[in-house]
């Protein structure tokens, strides 16, 4: 790298220098050549197009989803006296903004792709020298990628007809499939790809089975000093955990899109600045916040896909000191998952989200090492065991339950594929009760098969069948076949769980949650 580089890093960045794939970026950028750059949070992607925006001659244009983030980043790249400005619907300045654009005033200009895409946005900066274009959130160009937005895909035009202003696109989460996808979509030649590690070997993995959620965050907050984030699928979620964490002594606020700007504001800087605070947010939080020791990230249940929890577990420990994420899953989780995937998501599309839903229940559900189980996803080659997550550290004993899930299978299958586990228990357990009876399901082949073992192990298996798609829940519960049943009651395939642990403590009785 250049001595110039290296000066404005330091002069204008203030950093020493660069960390990991930054410096084979930023050269890349500035010769000119098309790159597809894959980081992990917080490895500092946006240094790999702000360096060469103020290094090059001409304007920065920065493709990006999302008006908060464009002006996030508006904000911090201005405290470093870099010249910056958005084009959006929420942006009151556009005059001057162009003015400044024409004058040859901006580094960096970021706009959304629906308006990078318009004919007068082309015309615009047809008249204007370009140091480089950027694509921030590339991921959003392919359907393979968790995000899809089809704007994206009306990007190629636009950088096809500027081929001389070096592109450069970024993403955080991609797995091979996406990746390569990108390379096509974005007109990137397979050897402009930049693929930083994605360990981060600080953060320590541990998922449970949610067993009573307020208890287990008790618990965990007991042991667990620090900032943190607690994830939670809905606004009333999130303030109910606010609620029961203060309860419990420790400062806490809620954030969610429903609360009011100003208290959002507030909330968001009261959690920057503290060093124990607990939010509990919904997922529109974390992006864009730069707070280094966040010391854990919980979910209070399963997050969108692996890739999601990547990014959202990525928020721990970005100073490099040691960090946990939790995962409190449930097999109702799954079920909801699934169903949204079949009645919401458009028919093409099914099975990729499916195969998504696979990988994310495959991590949840490993007695294996989760670290390997999640950089495999993104195409990293990791030892067989990380020593630093809960199955590395307490490995878990297994049990083979293929018996006891055929069991269930056929249970679900006799009395028609409608009835919730705890019926199909009773049924297996040959309970002779009136509901059972009122059914005629006393005089089934599968009333009573199982032993005491047996129906011990019945919530674990459904649950795991349920994650891996054997077993389907309607919204009331009712369980039916899913593509994964037929190997398993045909023997093809076995069922191996790691040993419940309410079962391995003894004596807890599990609690519905
Ligand atoms: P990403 O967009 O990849 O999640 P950011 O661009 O927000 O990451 O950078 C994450 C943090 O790392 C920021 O606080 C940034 O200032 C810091 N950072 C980036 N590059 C360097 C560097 N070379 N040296 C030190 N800190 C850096
Ligand atoms: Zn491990």
């Amino acid at each position: 790298m250049t001595g110039d580089i290296q000066q404005v890093l330091k002069r204008t960045f203030g950093f020493d220098s660069f960390r990991g794939v930054q410096a084979d970026v930023v050269e890349r950028v500035m010769a000119g050549k098309p790159t597809l750059a894959v980081m992990p949070t917080g490895a500092g992607k946006s240094l790999c197009y702000q360096l060469p925006a103020v290094a090059r001659e001409g304007t920065a244009l920065v493709i990006s989803p999302l008006i908060a983030l464009m002006h996030d980043q508006i904000r911090s790249v201005e405290a470093s006296g870099i010249r910056a400005a958005s084009l959006t619907s929420a942006d009151d300045n556009r005059e001057q903004t162009l003015a400044s654009l024409r004058a040859g005033d901006l580094d960096l200009l970021y706009v959304a792709p629906e308006r990078a895409t318009t004919d007068g946005f082309r015309r615009l900066i047809e008249r204007i020298p370009l140091s480089l274009i950027a694509i921030d959130e590339a991921h959003c160009v392919s359907e393979w990628g968790h995000d899809f937005r089809p704007d994206y895909r009306l990007l190629r035009p636009l950088l096809d007809a500027f081929t001389n202003v070096p592109r450069l696109a970024l993403t955080a989460t991609a797995d091979a499939r996406t990746r390569a996808d990108i390379l096509v979509q974005l007109g990137i030649p397979d050897d402009g790809l930049v693929i930083a590690g994605f360990d981060r070997p600080n953060i320590r993995y541990h998922v449970r089975p949610r067993d009573g959620l307020p208890g287990q965050l008790k618990s965990l907050l007991a042991s667990q000093p620090g900032a943190g984030i607690v994830y939670a699928p809905s606004r009333d979620q999130t303030e109910r955990l606010a609620e029961t964490v203060a309860a419990g002594g420790r400062s806490a606020v809620a954030y969610h899109a429903g609360l009011e700007p100003q208290i959002r504001a507030r909330n968001q800087a009261a959690f920057v600045q503290s060093e124990d605070m607990v939010v509990a947010a919904t997922v529109a939080f974390g992006m864009g916040i730069d707070k280094p020791d966040v010391r854990f990230v919980a979910h209070a249940g399963i997050p969108k896909s692996i890739e999601s929890y990547y990014q959202e577990t990525g928020r721990a420990g970005r100073d490099g000191d040691p960090a946990e994420a939790w995962l409190f899953w449930s097999a109702e989780d799954f079920a909801r998952a699934r169903r949204r995937i079949e009645t919401e998501v458009e028919p093409e599309r099914r099975p990729d989200e499916r195969e998504r839903l696979n990988a994310l229940a495959a991590f949840v559900e490993t007695a294996e090492c989760r670290r390997a189980i999640l950089l495999r996803h993104f195409g990293d080659d990791p030892p067989a065991t990380c020593g630093n997550c809960d199955n590395c550290i307490d490995p878990p004993a297994t049990v083979d339950v293929t018996e006891v899930a055929r069991k269930l299978l056929s249970a679900a299958f006799r009395t028609e594929m409608r009835f919730g586990v705890a019926h199909l228990a009773q049924v297996l357990a040959g309970d002779d009760n009136e509901k059972v009876r009122s059914f005629g399901h006393h005089r089934l082949s599968v009333f009573g098969i199982a032993d005491a073992d047996e129906l011990a192990l019945v919530r674990p298996v459904a649950r795991a069948l349920i994650a891996r798609d054997a077993l389907r829940a309607d919204a009331y519960g009712g369980l039916s076949f899913g593509p994964a049943a037929r190997a398993i009651l045909k023997g093809e395939e076995h069922v191996v769980i790691a040993v419940p642990p309410a079962r391995k403590r003894g004596s807890r009785r599990r609690t519905p949650d």
